[in-house]
């Protein structure tokens, strides 16, 4: 049987399009089996100019027919679809994310706005689809007739991924971990090229917070898991890094979780949605893996790479976790979700 799809395919918008994620969105969306972009929109400043002039940092890989376009302001009365895909800043996506969830549109959103909210599902679509369920309860509580669904930060959409079999099977009891974020997770123009060349950066505002809390909401476990966060900006373009200690209920040797790791499928719900690889999670033996240059396409851009499984003196289990920021951790993230919506719809 050929794999379902839409027909015909659904109007999608997108919120922000002009940057770094907001583009990412767009070439996902290229082509897209089961949607069609119909309306890019960005602040007001930007409205009205073509797409490919306004987007940040050059409008690189753009689609020429999609560059041409005009962009709309982020107005329901203007930008109205089914579903609306919110690459808009945090601030922005507070005020404009609910006006389209009460003009009828399920927001699949990147912003960190709503990610917190307790009727707001926070979903990976491997992980834990079931708190889609939330949508009922956020729709009845504030009345809407659709809703706000979100994805993590980018950091916590990577390492989230690799945590959730390895809780799963062995109960985690505590873990640190230690980020080295790319350049394009501060969006455009983002950190000052001076500030960061040939530097490391060992503060990113709010980050460790949001590491934190939205680890316990992805992995149900809501602070009662021991998590320590410490963030780092490095001058690396592309692909967020993260070294994790783990420690577990059960002992685990490094061969066993690099197993299970390398076996998982994730939530049966999230097969044969298009964005996502059959295999999440790439373990790798070989020495000095990951690294952002080497491993940063793996499921083309949508599979985190594992490496460096060994046993920690500490807490029992360390590795060294690398994803690509704007595609596993943002775009392919958000796109992942609205195929989980329309699946679990249909
Ligand atoms: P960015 O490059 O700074 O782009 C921000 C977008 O928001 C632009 O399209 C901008 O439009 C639009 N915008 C800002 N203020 C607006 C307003 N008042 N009204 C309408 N549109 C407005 O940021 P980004 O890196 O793409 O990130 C977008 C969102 O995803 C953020 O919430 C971010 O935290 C989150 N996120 C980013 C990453 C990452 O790796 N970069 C990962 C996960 C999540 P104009 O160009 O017209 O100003």
């Amino acid at each position: 049987m050929p794999p379902w799809r839409p027909e015909p395919k659904i109007p999608v918008a997108l919120l922000g399009a002009t940057g770094m994620v907001g583009q990412e969105i767009a070439r996902s969306l290229l082509n897209h089996p089961w949607f069609e972009l119909t309306a890019v929109a960005a602040s007001d400043g930007s409205a009205g100019q073509r797409y490919g002039a306004a987007a940040r940092g050059g409008a690189d890989g753009l689609d020429p027919g999609l560059a041409e376009r005009p962009l709309i302001r982020c107005d329901p009365a203007e930008a109205f679809a089914p579903i609306v895909f919110s690459a808009l800043d945090a601030e922005a996506a507070r005020e404009i994310e609910p006006r389209f969830a009460r003009a009828g549109a399920l927001v699949v959103s990147n912003a960190s706005a709503f990610r917190m909210e307790p009727d707001v599902p926070l979903i990976v679509p491997e992980v834990n689809p079931e708190q889609l369920g939330l949508l009922a309860v956020q729709r009845s509580g504030r009345g809407w007739p659709g809703g706000i669904i979100c994805n993590p930060n980018c950091v916590v959409a990577i390492v989230g991924l690799v945590l959730a079999p390895l809780h799963r099977r062995w109960g985690l009891r505590a873990a640190s971990v230690v980020t080295l974020q790319s350049a394009s997770g501060a969006g455009y123009p983002g950190v000052a090229a001076l500030d960061l060349m040939g530097n490391v950066v060992p503060d990113i505002r709010g980050e460790e917070e949001k590491i934190v809390a939205e680890l316990g909401k992805l992995l149900g476990t809501n602070g009662s898991l021991p998590i320590g966060a410490q963030a780092h900006r490095v001058p690396v373009p592309y692909g967020h890094s993260a070294a994790l200690a783990l420690g577990f209920v059960e002992d685990v040797s490094p061969d066993t979780a690099a197993a299970e790791l390398q076996r998982w499928r994730g939530a049966p719900e999230s097969a044969g949605l298009p964005s996502l690889p059959e295999f999440p999670i790439v373990v790798t033996d070989l020495p000095g893996r990951p690294q952002a240059r080497l491993d940063l396409w793996a499921g083309k851009g949508m599979a985190v790479t594992v490496g460096r499984l060994r046993p920690d003196p500490v807490l029992g289990l360390r590795c060294v976790v690398l994803g690509h920021n704007l595609i596993r951790g943002a775009a392919g993230a958000a796109v992942a979700n609205a195929e989980l919506l329309v699946k679990c719809e249909r």
